[in-house]
């Protein structure tokens, strides 16, 4: 199988070096969120590894989605946003004061203070994926390969591709999202989302929320001199058009 049958891509200073199989991240690393079929290089001879999740993928016919079950997808997404929220932040921890004091220049106080992080052994897909996508032969995204995803300002990270502390590049994509759910509200984020999947290819590195929050991070990682993230969010995201109170 050659690579560009894998749909493997490369993104600027993104590179994956890791076993994939132990969830092992080496060093240097930059793998903020990544999904296997996202935005990184990955070493010639660990291609097998991710090419196995592409091969079960080739059976896979996109099809067109309805804008019925498109609709149904941002309604599911949203209650599973939710629920997830209310069932992780209680036991989320808050950022190490040092990690909260290097990303300071970042994000403002109340975004940094709002983030819980919560380790669990894996990332789960929601329940509806099973009775409506796989019968669809959609190449829906497997949350069980992403490495941390955000619900609302609860950080899940996956302890089967991170071991010990998170980079903080990684932190910084999750709290990019933790933005853009409080100027969007939940069911904004939910519809941004999923129709940035829809319409552009099913492909989780053009969806644009996740474009943003991997060039935000880039942006940190290259230079890391001071910018506001809120500030930067706020401009592609008018004012909080859509917000709602969703979780407290
Ligand atoms: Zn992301």
């Amino acid at each position: 199988m050659r690579i560009s049958e894998c749909g493997i891509k490369t993104v600027s200073g993104f590179r994956l070096n890791a076993k994939l199989e132990t969830g092992f991240w080496g060093p240097g690393t930059l793998d903020p969120g990544l999904f296997l079929f996202g935005p990184v290089t990955v070493d010639f001879h660990l291609f097998s590894a991710a090419c196995s999740f592409q091969a079960e993928s080739e059976t896979i016919v996109p099809v067109r989605l309805s804008e019925n079950t498109t609709y149904y997808l941002i309604r599911m997404g949203s209650a599973w946003i939710k629920r997830q929220r209310e069932q992780y932040h209680p036991r989320g921890k808050p950022l190490p004061p040092e990690t909260r004091a290097s990303l300071a220049p970042f994000f403002i106080p109340e975004t940094l203070e709002s983030v819980r992080i919560v380790r669990v052994p894996l990332i789960e897909n929601p329940a509806f994926y099973g009775t409506l996508l796989t019968s669809r032969k959609i190449p829906l995204l497997d949350f069980r390969r992403a490495a941390g995803i955000v619900f609302v300002d609860t950080v899940l990270l996956s302890s089967r591709f991170l071991s010990g502390p998170p980079p903080l590049s990684l932190l910084f994509h999750e709290i990019v999202h933790v933005v853009q759910y409080r100027l969007l509200g939940v069911s904004e984020f939910s519809r941004r989302y999923v129709l940035g999947w829809v319409e552009n290819g099913y492909r989780y590195e053009a969806i644009p929320l996740e474009q943003q929050a991997y060039s935000l991070t880039a942006r940190y990682v290259q230079s890391q001199e001071e910018f506001s993230v809120d500030l930067e969010v706020e401009k592609t995201i008018p004012s909080c058009s859509g917000k709602e109170e969703t979780t407290e």
